[in-house]
């Protein structure tokens, strides 16, 4: 038992963690089944992988900062008929991301845009892509502040890194000039580098209104745009829906309408 003690121990030098702790099991289950050598390599070998790969993913999606869990199995299409399945089906194998394209998903509260982000986010880190979640608020803040503070750099980085960014909520508060600047470099250092997935209650028409300034508002729409998706969805807010079925509030003027039959 030493010299299983021993292995045990370089194994856990070597990094092979997972092998160290299976090995015991395996030893003995090799012994009863009287597998090949090349079989009990492979199957320690492949646990390892498999660990180390789940480990990877679990690092890459805590930095990924995502509000909360969603993925496209969850998403009911038949609720939100303005948004075209096969459509999602196709983002979802992130050629877009492989493109460095944009995508946006523009609509009213509550009718899955933030959902929807998430769940490309996921799928995305699962296929090894690097994925980082803002509030565009916060993001814009976070950037003033560094302006200000002289680190201007140092965060922007931390927003120009990532393959993906999901910027949540555009355009929900008004920015300052310099609010506005600073969304405007942000968008033209990922230009044609990286994907942007962006959420917002904002029709295009509004944007001038919400940067304060109709050419920046331009240039910035110019370079969202150039290689973009643009998903606009309409219909009722999936949360106004639970809170109908349980009777918070009345059904929906479109639910009360009678059904033909
Ligand atoms: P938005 O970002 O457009 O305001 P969210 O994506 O945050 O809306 O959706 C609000 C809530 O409703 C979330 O919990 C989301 O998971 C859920 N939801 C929205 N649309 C759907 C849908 N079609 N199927 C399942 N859940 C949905
Ligand atoms: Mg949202």
């Amino acid at each position: 038992m030493l010299e299983l003690e021993r292995i045990r121990e370089r194994l856990n030098y070597l990094g092979l963690t997972r092998m160290a702790e299976i090995l015991d099991a395996r030893l003995d289950e090799a012994a009863k089944k009287e597998v090949t050598y090349l079989d009990f390599l492979a199957l320690l070998v492949d646990e390892e992988a498999a660990a180390r790969q789940e480990r990877t993913l679990a690092a890459r999606t805590r930095l990924a900062h995502l509000p909360f869990r969603k993925t496209l199995a969850e998403f009911d299409f038949s609720f939100q008929p303005s948004i075209d399945e096969r459509q999602i089906k196709e983002l979802a194998t992130l050629r877009f991301i492989q493109e460095k394209a944009n995508l946006i998903f523009l609509g009213p509260p509550g009718v899955g845009k933030t959902h929807l982000a998430i769940a490309l986010g996921i799928e995305a880190l699962s296929q090894g892509v690097s994925v980082y979640f803002i509030n565009t608020t916060d993001m814009i803040n976070d950037l003033c502040r560094a302006y200000k503070g002289n680190y201007l750099e140092r965060r922007m980085r931390i927003y120009t890194q990532p393959r993906v960014v999901i910027c949540d909520e555009m355009g929900y508060l008004p920015l300052d000039q310099l609010g506005a600047t600073l969304f405007f470099q942000f968008v033209s250092r990922r230009y044609e580098k990286g994907s942007i997935i962006l959420t917002s209650n904002k029709s295009f028409g509004d944007w001038g209104g919400v940067f304060g300034d109709p050419i920046l508002a331009t240039a910035i729409l110019d370079r969202l745009l150039h290689h973009s998706t643009v998903i606009n969805i309409r219909g009722d807010s999936y949360r106004l829906k639970e809170k109908r079925r349980a009777g918070i509030i009345s059904a929906s003027p479109r639910e009360q309408t009678p059904k033909p039959n």
